[in-house]
């Protein structure tokens, strides 16, 4: 893989990286279509990660589907797949692990100990095997997104994270992977999971903006659905994961929820009425309080964003050395006309 990748470099291509546990589904192929648009060559990687499930979860019957993984790919043109064994990852006399902060112990990192500092390890080592210009992950998973960016902020690894919104069943399901284990009845009732998501938004666009309103509103909508268990549902900044007492645009309202021994995730970023999912990333995204900045997709310099901004060589941050590589140098995303 390390080759590979360094050939590729060594002619000037973009490289994406695109995370998977496998069991590939439109969700997934959502970020590897939009890796493929915004690099030259798409790598995807498929490992079932062993550090990031607690000892009675569910590793040994995570869905694992290998040959329609590898078809659907090869039918996206994927320029390369990456899929390790345990012992490559983890060979047995490794010791280090990458430990996620507070930011980890919150949520999906309180309900499941040690979950992240799985997830944050096995994606910087992906991220030192692969050396992506840019790592695309799903809105999906968004406490994951955030680790995810505070990992690459905080060790200053030279990647440009891309989140991409979530891909819903017809109903209004987020897919998952973890949707398969659902038998019919379960499946019916977790859309009590994306109606109360969806209960809240209403109620902010009717006028209420009282986050525990809110969230008393979706408590109230998992009490009529028995079948279902809420583990936890909040408001909070995107950035800090801090709960937040006035609902605004670009926070997120997050919700976990069990349907018999099945673990659903899913949430919803406040928006103005109308707003697309991407406007709502980039909203919860502007919410960040520090300001970041991003190592340039291309030695080209200047390029349009989709929300409109443009990565600017030179206008802020670190003069670049001498004699770097332009692919290294740091620009700092900057509003349109800015
Ligand atoms: P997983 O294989 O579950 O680890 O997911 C791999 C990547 O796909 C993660 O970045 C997820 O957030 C993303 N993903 C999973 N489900 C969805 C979905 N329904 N929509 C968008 N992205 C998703």
């Amino acid at each position: 893989m390390m080759r590979f990748t360094a050939d590729m470099r060594s002619q000037a291509k973009s490289l994406a990286l695109v995370p998977t546990m496998g069991a590939l589904h439109e969700g997934h192929l959502s970020l590897i279509r939009r890796a493929k648009q915004e690099c030259n060559v798409a790598v995807v990687s498929i490992f079932v990660n062993p550090t990031q499930f607690g000892p009675t979860e569910d590793l040994a019957r995570y869905p694992r589907s290998p040959e329609k993984d590898l078809a659907l790919l090869e039918s996206l043109d994927v320029e390369a797949v990456f899929a390790p064994c345990s012992r490559e990852i983890y060979p047995p006399d490794c010791t280090t692990f990458v430990d996620p902060g507070h930011i980890a112990t919150v949520f999906e990192g309180a309900l499941r100990p040690g979950h992240f500092r799985g997830v944050a390890t096995v994606v910087l080592k992906l991220f030192n095997i692969v050396s992506p210009d840019m790592a695309f992950f799903g809105q999906k998973d968004f406490q994951q997104t955030v680790v995810i960016r505070r990992l690459v902020e905080d060790l200053n690894f030279p990647v440009r994270i891309a989140l991409c919104p979530i891909v819903r069943e017809a109903d209004g399901l987020a897919k998952s992977s973890r949707n398969v284990y659902l038998n019919a009845e379960d499946r019916k009732a977790a859309l009590v999971i994306s109606r109360s998501l969806k209960r809240a938004e209403e109620m902010t666009q009717a006028g209420e903006g009282n986050t525990e309103k809110l969230l008393e509103e979706m408590r109230k909508t998992f009490d009529a659905e028995p079948r279902a268990q809420l583990d936890y549902a909040a408001i909070v900044n995107p950035t800090t994961l801090e709960p937040v007492a006035q609902v605004m645009p670009g926070l997120v309202a997050l919700v976990a929820a069990r349907l018999g021994t099945v673990r659903l995730i899913d949430n919803l970023i406040f928006g103005p009425p109308g707003s697309t999912p991407e406007q709502r990333l980039q909203l919860a995204l502007a919410t960040q309080p520090i300001d970041l900045e991003f190592t340039a997709l291309s030695p080209l310099g200047e390029r349009v964003d989709r929300n409109r901004r443009f990565l600017q060589p030179g206008r802020a941050g670190p003069t670049p050395a001498e004699g770097e590589p332009a692919s290294r140098r740091q620009y700092r995303l900057r509003p349109a006309g800015g």
